[in-house]
């Protein structure tokens, strides 16, 4: 029998180790598993919270640092990402900052004006309604400026709507339409698209609702025909239909995990009316239709409209509502996407300016790895020139540089960091070599 001044206790509850089972010592003494599951469901609780108010926080942080350029300073700051597609960036930065604006005037009845301050303008009373126009009221209804880019795959309609978010400091997710179908078809339901944007900000649902939604291939979801069919088309036109409350602005029941939503889930209610929609497709073939109805238009015009100029390299640029209808959108969709652009094809010189220009250009990452390593990384022009006649050769455009460059400097990367050089220069016979077996594969 243990002496009772050898039994051991509870440093917590008291209770001796003959009652309960106690846990090794600490600093303190011994511990009974009793005690110890509480505590650690205490230091749990402790944790959560801390979380919470930490995200709480980030949000408040965020909604501090959100600075709204003006338009002009938008496209300076795309112009350090964004080689070219001028238009692209005009359209853009006047959406983006209207929508925000458009932000600040519905907040401003709702939440404390200064929720979401500005930077380079006055204040949420500096929006448009007070903007010295007498006849627009505080109360004049600024709509949703969600956008369509229009362009070949590989000219930077993804870059030019992350750049955005990067520059506003909001959350932003990337969604391809081809994986929607409507509600109960193999796939995944529209508000899933949601879904990702939460998962980007930690499910924090007020920073979400600010955020900015990429839906990549949306020309993927025209209408599949114009003859209603017996089968329903529910990749295409019933995603449509079920994508218009979402864009439009509503509260909408987003499954926390993505995928189907099911009766017993627990569902996330997101108010989308302040989250941007930016559209993107190739719609490949759009030309015809653009073609078509400018030719229709010119019988009957006036001669002086007969006489104005038409790019025929760049019919892209004169999309309109019209041809997306006819490409096998639906009508409330293209009006539910008011702000429609074209980026256009990029042509060599703006190749070559992507290698070394932007901000995160390829060769000032690849300088930058060999910096790490204390080695000088020279590549000589007629090498930058290789790569980009080598995109184009393959058809590959920007969106291969990247795994051109990856090919030629691979063996570099690999050889350069275990030996004792300095200085590493690629030549253009060096990347010849090295390009001997490239096969782009997908890009
Ligand atoms: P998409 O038009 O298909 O959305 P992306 O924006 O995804 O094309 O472009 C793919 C990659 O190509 C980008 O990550 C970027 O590296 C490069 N890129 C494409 N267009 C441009 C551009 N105009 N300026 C700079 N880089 C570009």
């Amino acid at each position: 029998m243990t002496k009772k001044s050898e039994e051991k206790y509870c440093y917590v509850c008291g209770r001796p180790g003959s009652q309960v089972t106690l846990l090794g010592a600490g600093p303190f003494g011994y511990i009974c598993t009793d005690c110890a599951n509480q505590l650690r469901e205490i230091t749990d609780a402790l944790d959560n919270s801390a979380k919470k108010s930490a995200l709480e926080s980030a949000a408040a942080e965020s909604a501090k640092g959100f600075t709204l350029l003006k338009p002009k300073e938008i496209t300076a700051f795309l112009d350090q990402y964004v080689i070219g597609q001028d238009d692209a960036k005009k359209y853009i930065s006047v959406a983006v900052y209207n929508h925000y604006k458009r932000i600040m005037a519905t907040t401003g009845s709702t939440a404390p004006a200064d929720s979401i301050p500005a930077a380079g303008t006055a204040s949420p009373a500096g929006a448009p309604a007070a903007a010295g126009n007498s006849a627009a009221d505080d109360d004049t209804l600024l709509e949703k400026s969600n956008m369509l880019l229009v362009g070949p795959t590989g000219t930077g309609k993804t870059l030019l709507a992350k750049t955005i978010a990067k520059m506003l400091n909001v959350p932003f997710a990337i969604v391809d339409a081809t994986v929607l179908t409507e509600a109960g078809y193999v796939g995944e339901d529209v508000e899933t698209i949601i879904t990702r944007l939460l998962q980007e900000c930690d499910y924090n649902v007020e920073l979400a609702q600010r955020g900015i939604v990429f839906i990549d291939e949306i020309d993927k979801i025209a209408r599949k025909s114009d003859n209603p069919s017996i089968t329903r088309d529910v990749s295409g036109e019933g995603v449509q239909q079920a994508m218009l409350k979402l864009l439009e602005g509503s509260i909408v029941n987003v499954p926390p995990q993505g995928g189907r939503k099911h009766p017993e889930q627990r569902l996330i209610p997101v108010d989308t009316s302040n989250i941007l929609f930016i559209c993107g497709g190739a719609f490949e073939g759009i030309e015809r239709k653009i073609a078509q109805r400018l030719n229709t238009n010119v019988v009957g015009y006036t001669a002086k409209n007969k006489n104005a100029e038409l790019d025929r390299d760049d019919l892209m640029k004169y999309v309109a509502p019209q041809d997306l209808r006819a490409y096998g959108l639906i009508p409330e969709i293209i009006g539910r996407l008011p702000i429609i652009t074209s980026l256009h094809s990029l042509g060599r010189e703006a190749l070559l300016d992507i290698l070394t220009k932007p901000k995160n250009a390829l060769v000032k990452q690849y300088t930058r790895l060999f910096q790490m390593d204390g080695i000088k990384l020279v590549i000589n022009p007629d090498v930058l020139e290789y790569i980009v006649d080598t995109a184009i050769e393959y058809k590959i455009g920007a969106r291969g540089l990247r795994t051109i460059c990856e090919t030629i400097m691979l063996d570099a990367m690999y050889d350069a960091p275990s030996s004792n050089r300095k200085t590493f220069t690629v030549t253009l016979a060096y990347a010849k070599e090295k390009m001997a077996h490239f096969s782009p594969g997908t890009v």
